[in-house]
């Protein structure tokens, strides 16, 4: 490593304690240089499709279906398809829980602490738009980053909330298919990418923390469905944190089941003396930076047994007569063909004041939560026409709108366009003659913009330039 990490002298003691003979080599691992990964968005591009147009060099991480391995000096966030909403960048360790939860398009999930969105950015993308996704996180701040994550990922399914779990728990009960708790935690894992986290530890918050966990992780049980899973995870090597937790769990609901999850010849087991001493905690899995390359993480997966009810109905909203006609015409204006591959909903599409939303397809109890978003923000009337909104701009796919204009990666238009600067477009470059036009990379819609005597307008928001 290129600076001292300082790491704090009781957390050595009690890892040495945990590791024995194996505890050198952790020691030593902080020595060597953390990786950077990236996780593709498959609801928008296939992993095939991803390598053949990055135009930076990625290495495929052996554990996770569509997660990639990228150089520091890439600096894959400025590139066009990162505001395209192909992919998201996280630390590779980090991407384990939400792969390890099977989750199908048309599930109810929730991901009860969520901000910024790393694992709710993959449940959405998992879901294909159908089912919903409700992301919660109890902080403001985070939860406004997180509607902004699932809105570049184009996730149009999602109720995202800003409430306590224990104002969701009333709301849901045995509500959800499918539940990730990625829980927070004193984060020890992270010491070699946030060095912060190691200067502000010390040994009496695990104990605080396991308490917060406990509660949140009863919660999540209290919301999960007859024949549900819960991927239970945390980004810290504090046992009181991982199998305590668990062991814990297990005894307030001893019919709960550990789940196996798919291996790696890095992962390690879980370990039952950490916990309280039930060998069934070996199904947990634990990530050592020693032994792969990543940081440290927890993961458990767990079943409630039963059988699960049926869905709710589907949501059905009455469109405004005036709203569906201006927004048709924008639509015919764009030739929209599809929308993410489908036939647009009419009844999903809610108008609220100026504002325009596509409802996901199924809807819970949402009266009375405090949220940031329910479904997808379309756009604005404004005086008898529809303005398109960024949001609805990422959440079109390649190929559902007919009026684009496609640059290649490196065309350095497209980051002019994201500075927020009109551009000079060619007749043969634009499929339209003129008006609203998608802008894309190499196919996949990046923003809008309006076409006039070969300028593109731009119509990127303030707000999301770079
Ligand atoms: N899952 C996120 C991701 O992958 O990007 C990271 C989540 S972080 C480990 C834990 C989150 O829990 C924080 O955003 C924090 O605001 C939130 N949090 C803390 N206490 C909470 C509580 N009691 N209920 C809900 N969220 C909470």
């Amino acid at each position: 490593m290129d600076r001292e990490l300082k790491l704090p002298a009781a957390f050595l003691e009690r890892m040495k304690g945990m590791l024995g003979a194996e505890f050198e080599e952790f020691i030593e691992s902080y020595e060597r240089k953390r990786t950077f990964g990236l996780r593709v968005n498959t609801a928008k591009i296939s992993c095939e499709e991803f390598e053949r147009i990055v135009p930076f060099e990625v290495q495929k991480i052996p554990w996770v279906e569509n997660g990639y391995f990228y150089g520091e000096e890439s600096r894959p966030a400025r590139c066009p398809l990162y505001q395209a909403g192909l992919y998201y960048l996280q630390e590779p360790s980090a991407m384990t829980p939400a792969s390890r939860i099977p989750v199908e398009p048309g599930e109810f999930v929730l991901d009860l602490c969520a901000a910024p969105g790393g694992k709710a950015t993959a449940l959405g993308a998992a879901l294909l738009g159908k089912g919903l996704l409700v992301a919660n996180d109890i902080s403001t701040s985070r939860s406004r980053a997180l509607l902004r994550n699932l809105e570049l990922f184009g996730v149009s399914n999602s109720f995202v909330a800003n409430e306590t779990p224990g104002k969701l728990v009333k709301a849901f009960p045995e509500f959800f298919h499918k539940i990730v708790l990625d829980a927070p935690c004193s984060g020890e894992g992270m010491f070699r990418k946030e060095e912060a986290l190691a200067r502000d530890w010390t040994p009496e918050k695990s104990a605080e923390l396991a308490r917060v966990q406990r509660e949140l992780i009863m919660q999540a049980v209290d919301m999960l469905r007859p024949g549900g899973l819960l991927l239970y995870s945390t980004c810290t090597f504090a046992p009181e944190e991982d199998e305590g937790t668990i062991s814990y769990l297990l005894g307030q609901h001893p019919d709960m089941e550990l789940v196996d999850m798919p291996g790696y010849k890095g992962f390690s087991q879980g370990v039952p003396s950490w916990g309280n001493g039930d060998e069934r905690l070996k199904k947990c899995i634990r990530l050592f930076p020693h032994k792969m390359n990543g940081e440290g993480h927890f993961l458990a997966l767990l079943k409630k047994p039963g059988d699960a009810l049926d869905p709710s109905p589907a949501v059905q909203v009455r469109p405004d007569k005036n709203t569906r006609k201006w927004v048709e015409e924008f639509f015919q204006e764009i030739g929209l063909k599809s929308f993410q591959g489908e036939t647009f909903d009419w009844n999903r599409m809610e108008t609220r004041g100026d504002k325009v939303y596509y409802l996901p397809p199924a809807g819970g109890n949402f009266r009375g939560l405090t949220f940031l978003r329910n479904g997808l923000y379309l756009g604005d009337l404004k005086k008898n026409r529809f303005e398109p909104s960024q949001p609805f701009a990422l959440a079109l796919h390649k190929g559902d709108a007919e009026a684009v204009i496609s640059l290649q990666v490196t065309d350095e238009r497209l980051t002019r366009y994201l500075k927020g600067e009109t551009l000079l477009i060619e007749p043969e470059e634009a499929s339209h003659k003129k008006g609203w036009h998608l802008l894309c990379a190499e196919g996949y819609p990046i923003g809008f913009g309006k076409l006039v005597n070969q300028t593109l307008k731009n119509k990127y928001p303030a707000g999301w330039r770079v």
